[in-house]
């Protein structure tokens, strides 16, 4: 994997953007780079500096893992963004969504599931005294935005860490995402995420304290591949 900066980046097309009140320093939930390229470029072009946490235990096995977090990782490293990545915890996310296996995308997992993630971001942004949290998980057009605000203020909630619940989609984004996707040539997933989204809802994690295993077609999900 080798990224190189398009000719093209960094003339974002959505010009305007307002900064929340109070707005001193950022911390983003980052999911994979596709979903952040034109979300970064647009950072750049505005002189903010965000660090860049991608806290992602949802995503299933630990090579899309890998795959995905190292691009991430590169993609910081050239744009010159901070990064963190917190532990690959994966057990307590299929504890989280026990029951909701068979929901469809946009379904009570995924708001279980954005929860998670955009709360263990809150908590980590007032540890470490950034002022605002924001998330690129609504940047895809499969995502319902409306869905990932509730996740993000509640985290807010929960936390007192103020969520910028700023649309990644307008201002020309959206295009601007697929057109980076192409230039950068990010690696082509084909799937949300997590094991459910990876096999159309057919598995059933039963979690045990040694084991994951799907009782519908009896594929064992080693520990070992999901960091438990
Ligand atoms: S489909 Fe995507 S958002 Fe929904 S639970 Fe799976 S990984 Fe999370």
């Amino acid at each position: 994997m080798s990224l190189i900066l398009p000719p093209d980046f960094g003339q974002t097309p959505k010009q305007k953007l307002v900064l929340p009140e109070g707005f001193k320093s950022l911390l983003v939930q980052v999911c994979c780079a596709p979903c952040c390229g034109a979300v970064l470029e647009c950072f750049k072009y505005h002189n903010i500096n965000p660090t860049l946490f991608f806290y992602n235990p949802n995503i299933h096995p630990r090579a899309e893992y890998e795959k995905r977090r190292d691009e991430l990782i590169e993609l910081s490293k050239l744009l010159g963004f901070a990064y963190v990545i917190p532990e690959y915890e994966t057990k307590s996310w299929f504890e989280a969504v026990k029951g909701l296996e068979h929901e469809p995308e946009r379904g009570k997992r995924c708001t279980v599931c954005f929860t998670r993630r955009l709360t263990v971001t809150a908590q980590y942004a007032k540890k470490h005294g950034f002022s605002h949290f924001t998330t690129t998980l609504a940047t895809s057009r499969w995502k319902d935005k409306k869905q990932v605000d509730a996740a993000g203020f509640a985290a807010q909630e929960a936390t007192g860490v103020p969520y910028w619940s700023e649309d990644w989609r307008k201002g020309g984004l959206v295009t601007r995402r697929y057109q980076l996707v192409k230039e950068f040539n990010f690696y082509n997933q084909l799937y949300c995420g997590c094991v459910y989204s990876q096999q159309n809802n057919t598995h059933v994690a039963h979690v045990t304290d040694t084991a994951i295993a799907c009782t519908n077609c009896k594929t064992n999900i080693a520990p070992s591949d999901i960091g438990a």
